[in-house]
């Protein structure tokens, strides 16, 4: 018996329960892991409140993440004893994810948890700190430099936010941070933010340019906030374009791209190639202070993920979320 969160949809409802479940209960995979730990993403939120379409099917147990131990393994890979890291693949939304204790797998999604992280520290880190570090890829894969000026970052005070403005501040960039949470301006000043701006600024409909202020920009907002600042980027400019918290919609025009040279690079963090996904892992390791990590995050037990998602949903949480499956 294992324990999880099972979210089921019927003619009662949507509803999602901390609940014991037989292993034979498990879906079909290569690798059994005994889960440690697993975080709470902008997307765990939507499935464990409802908010949002991202579960497929039902009973599904939440969590695009997870670290823990291989248990049993008919995959070339992995043995038992390995320790490992699941992030994305459909975990989570077609496959039972690892807001639980025990999670069965196909052993191609897995990467190994790289030397010189914790687990807790893996999952501190999560799907959207991978997801940071991915955009501040695409950021230096497309000739971004510290020297070219300043470089933003959306919805600063959130999981993926926390994470790019720790990393970007790191390589030496200078990092302003766009939050709706004034409180928060000291937090991502630890994080190394230069300046902090009302995320207001980006918020309603603008014009098609503005004033060329960003080198780089790491967006988790989308909506009119990624057309202002899509419109607001210097010249040869590039946008790493990962999320929609603020919306599905992209209300621009091709303005700054055709008259500025901007580019919008797409990040998805789901079907990443797992090379990328090494690299990324193996550079978190190195470059993401500690003693920051320990500031962006906090840890709450399995059954707390569920108040904890409502609050995620609200805006009200800061940085990461680790969930200790085993308490
Ligand atoms: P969080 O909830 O931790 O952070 C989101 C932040 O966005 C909030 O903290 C808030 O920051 C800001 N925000 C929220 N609502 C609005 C709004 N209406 N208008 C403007 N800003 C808003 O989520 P994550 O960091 O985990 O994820 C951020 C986004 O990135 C989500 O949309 C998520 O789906 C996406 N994502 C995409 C991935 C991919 O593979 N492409 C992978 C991981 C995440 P503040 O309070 O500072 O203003």
């Amino acid at each position: 018996m294992f324990k999880a969160l099972l979210i089921e949809k019927d003619d009662a409802g949507y509803r999602t329960r901390l609940q014991e479940l037989d292993d034979a209960r498990l879906p079909e995979g290569n690798v059994t892991v005994r889960v440690s730990h697993s975080t709470l993403n902008y997307k765990d939120g939507l499935a464990i409140t409802g908010k949002g379409p991202v579960v497929r099917s039902f009973p599904m147990v939440p969590g695009v993440d997870l670290v823990g131990v291989v248990e049993a393994s008919d995959h070339p890979d992995w043995r038992a004893g390995d320790a490992v890291i699941l992030n994305g693949w459909g975990v989570g939304e077609r496959h039972w994810g690892g807001l639980a204790q025990r999670a069965r797998l196909d052993g191609d999604w897995l990467v190994p948890l790289p030397a010189g992280l914790t687990p807790r520290q893996a999952m501190a880190i999560g799907t959207a700190g991978y997801t940071a570090m991915l955009c501040v890829m695409a950021l230096e894969h497309h000739g971004v430099k510290p020297a070219d000026g300043e470089v933003l970052v959306t919805g600063a005070a959130g999981g993926v936010g926390s994470v790019a403005v720790a990393l970007l501040a790191r390589l030496g960039y200078r990092v302003v941070a766009a939050s709706g949470r004034p409180a928060e301006a000291p937090y991502l000043k630890g994080l190394g933010a230069v300046d902090v701006v009302d995320r207001a600024l980006f918020s309603a409909p603008g014009k098609p340019l503005g004033k060329e202020r960003w080198a780089g920009a790491v967006d988790v907002v989308g909506g009119h906030t990624l057309a202002n600042v899509c419109a607001s980027m210097r010249y040869r400019g590039v946008v790493a374009a990962c999320g929609l918290a603020g919306g599905m919609e992209f209300p621009a025009t091709v303005a700054p791209f055709i008259l500025r040279g901007v580019t919008l690079a797409g990040i998805d963090s789901v079907m990443c190639p797992r090379a990328e996904r090494i690299t990324a892992w193996q550079r978190l390791a190195r470059e993401l202070d500690p003693a920051l990590i320990e500031t962006m995050s906090r840890e709450i037990a399995l059954a707390e993920a569920i108040p904890c998602a409502e609050a995620l949903m609200r805006g009200e949480v800061r940085g990461r979320v680790i969930v200790d499956v085993n308490r």
